[in-house]
């Protein structure tokens, strides 16, 4: 019944509540299309995926206290764990996310990679094949 609602005080009082941003066109047409195939309202979508990367950060940051985001590279993530005061280099290893100071695929700093917004940008279709880190 809220739903059907549309009085003049409601879209007021829902007008004071947005503010408008710049979403680039190439960015908004990606969201679009997973707001579609989701069957979601894309302002719906675009506020809640927001507000969850926003939600996750601060829990990671209770998580694990310790580590923080070094960077990243075309094929590693660089995580600064201030327990050992060294930085850890994750990278993409036969399909699996793997640490090079841990020698591990189930480290904490691979279970922080894998919650990272950087992790989209590790190059998926081409696994390191230049660097040959693993024939190290
Ligand atoms: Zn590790």
């Amino acid at each position: 019944m809220l739903n059907h609602a549309h009085s003049m005080s409601k879209a007021a009082t829902n007008k004071a509540n947005i503010v408008t941003v710049d979403i680039a066109r190439p960015v908004y047409q990606k969201i679009s299309e997973i707001a579609k195939e989701n069957n979601r309202p894309i302002k719906d979508f675009v506020n809640e995926l927001l507000l969850m990367n926003i939600e996750k950060d601060n829990f990671l940051k209770s998580y694990a206290p310790y580590l923080s985001k070094a960077g990243s590279h075309e094929n590693s993530l660089y995580i600064k764990d201030h327990n050992v005061n060294r930085t850890a280099e994750v990278i993409l290893k036969d399909h699996t996310l793997f640490c090079i100071l841990d020698n591990s695929k189930n480290c904490i700093h691979v279970h922080f990679a894998l919650a990272l917004p950087e992790l989209g940008k590790l190059n998926i279709k081409k696994p390191a094949a230049k660097k040959n880190i693993s024939a190290a």
